[in-house]
């Protein structure tokens, strides 16, 4: 079977007078007038609990969007048990059926569901109408179908064969389940954890950051129209350690998915290495984690191109994101310009709730987050080798609003410098011109992390020289952009070091991680 050839599905710009806005605009007020009970998905049930937890925008955290059901350790147990119990007919189930299910679910949500999924990640996760289309419409499309055209890939890739003999490949999927554990920051990574291991043939245990169980509901429903069957991705509302609990220590673990923070991936390795005589195979892990994603400009750059690529790379979706420009290193030459262009542009960025489409910035996701940020910030206004260029005001009375904040610290090993805060705070470190060789080793030596990096350049040598000093600072480099956006299909993403495993979203690599071939040779 040929599949479609997938193409990236086109960014709608929700103008004003578009159809788009005004569908967009009626789902916004359709769920925020109803109050929703969102149920754990196990095999065929939807399960309801006595344990219901509250659900609020960040940006109006005195509205109440509903509520969902959180179960406990006999729920994941449940789900393990519900994904096991149709293991072997959806592994019967021919490839091309299957890619026919992420299909039709990807061409849901391009039609009748992009209003009420974007409006769920706006109102759930805080995105402004923008990043909630780039992300829970486009790119979650994209993920499906280029996910999809990998798998064909992969099923058509096999061994060659001689005189007398047929070699082929056999695909299996993994044995035992899959568990996702996914990220609040993206919808169609939520999405695409589950899916990609799924679509191989697995069967999967999805457990969401509770910061995004409202988008995700709405994933649920779109993967169940599109005839996804039942049992083989079970979503549950669990406390993470307590599911992990369950997870790790059952022999049929075959593998881990997961977008999420260092430390919880690195307890999940030991966990997972402290039981491996338990499991039938070796459990594929597979993770993306933390970044400090680092913009290194050279004094050919133009100004105004590294004041749009640090504004919209360093506060585009609050800084929420993996690949966030969170520290720029600028030379003394182009720093007053810089400087200038950032204080004079975020002069002009709009910051409030998500419903007015103005707003470019919103709020940061919960109140524990924006507790740690607020943190970092007061502590930068005390210390005596920082100035705040920009920014600097935290509010959370109505939502958890974070000014964008742009802070020049004399030392490059400052603490914002190093670690990954998750918010709109942007570090710059400005160096001599002559310095930008040492400047590279000194960032590389800070990338604990590795996820993306940014040369702004327009000196060809500059360029070629950072692509080749700062080779394994980054798995995703750009050459005069912001460090964010990678496109499915495009530019498959993922970082080595700290921050990940890199077996690139969105690519073949990603879903060979999630079979497990069988070599077969005849003999004539
Ligand atoms: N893929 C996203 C980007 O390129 C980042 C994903 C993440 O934050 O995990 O901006």
């Amino acid at each position: 079977f040929r599949v479609p050839e997938p193409t990236n599905e086109p960014v709608l710009t929700y103008a004003p007078g578009t159809p788009e806005r005004s569908s967009l605009q009626a789902a916004l007020a359709i769920a925020r007038s109803r109050e929703v009970d969102l149920p754990m998905y196990i095999g065929d049930a939807e399960v309801r609990t006595d344990k219901k937890i509250a659900i609020h925008p960040p940006h109006d955290h005195h509205h109440l969007l509903g509520y969902y059901n959180e179960g406990d350790r006999s729920h994941v147990q449940m789900a393990i048990d519900a994904a096991l119990a149709v293991k072997a007919d959806w592994d019967a189930l021919a490839w091309n059926e299957r890619a026919a299910i992420f299909l039709k679910a990807a061409d849901l949500v391009a039609g009748p569901y992009r209003a009420r999924i974007n409006a769920a990640t706006m109102l759930g996760q805080s995105k402004n109408a923008f990043q909630a289309e780039i992300d829970s419409a486009c790119e979650l499309i994209d993920f499906l179908r280029f996910n999809v055209y990998y798998m064909a890939q992969i099923y058509a890739s096999q061994p060659n064969s001689g005189a007398g003999v047929w070699n082929r490949m056999d695909h299996r999927p993994l044995e035992g389940f899959v568990f996702a554990l996914t990220p609040f920051n993206f919808t169609a990574i939520a999405a695409n954890l589950p899916t990609s291991a799924a679509m191989m043939g697995n069967v999967v245990v999805w457990k969401p950051s509770e910061n995004q169980v409202y988008a995700a509901q709405v994933i649920m429903e779109v993967l169940k129209e599109a005839g996804l069957p039942a049992g083989v991705i079970n979503l549950i509302y669990v406390d993470g350690p307590m599911a992990g609990d369950v997870i790790f220590s059952h022999p049929d673990f075959a593998g881990i998915h997961f977008t999420g923070s260092t430390p919880v991936f690195q307890t999940i390795w030991k966990t997972i290495g402290t039981n491996i005589a338990r499991y039938k195979s070796y459990p594929r892990i597979v993770g993306e984690t933390g970044g400090k994603d680092f913009v290194l400009v050279h004094q050919s750059a133009d100004a105004d191109v590294v004041c749009t690529a640090l504004i919209r790379g360093a506060f585009e979706y609050q800084g929420q994101k993996c690949s966030a420009a969170s520290r720029a290193y600028i030379p003394q030459s182009l720093w007053p310009a810089v400087k200038d262009g950032l204080i004079r542009e975020l002069q002009t960025i709009k910051m409030g709730p998500v419903e007015d489409f103005e707003n470019f910035v919103n709020a940061v996701i919960s109140e524990k987050s924006f507790d740690k940020i607020a943190k970092y910030i007061d502590q930068a206004k005390k210390e005596a080798g920082v100035e705040i260029v920009a920014g600097g005001t935290c509010d959370k009375t109505q939502g958890y609003f974070i000014q964008p904040t742009v802070l020049r610290v004399d030392d490059p090993q400052y603490v914002t410098m190093c670690e990954e805060l998750f918010g709109p705070v942007l570090s710059v470190y400005v160096y001599d011109d002559a310095d930008y060789e040492s400047v590279m080793a000194v960032i590389d030596k800070t990338s604990i992390y590795a996820l993306t990096g940014s040369v702004l350049a327009n000196d060809r040598y500059a360029i070629e020289k950072a692509l080749a000093g700062l080779r394994n600072a980054a798995g995703n480099f750009y050459i005069n952009d912001k460090p964010t956006g990678a496109v499915v299909g495009q530019q498959p993403f993922g970082g080595a070091r700290g921050s990940g495993t890199n077996d690139k979203a969105g690519s073949a690599l990603n879903l060979l991680r999630w079979v497990s071939p069988r070599t077969i040779k005849e003999t004539f």
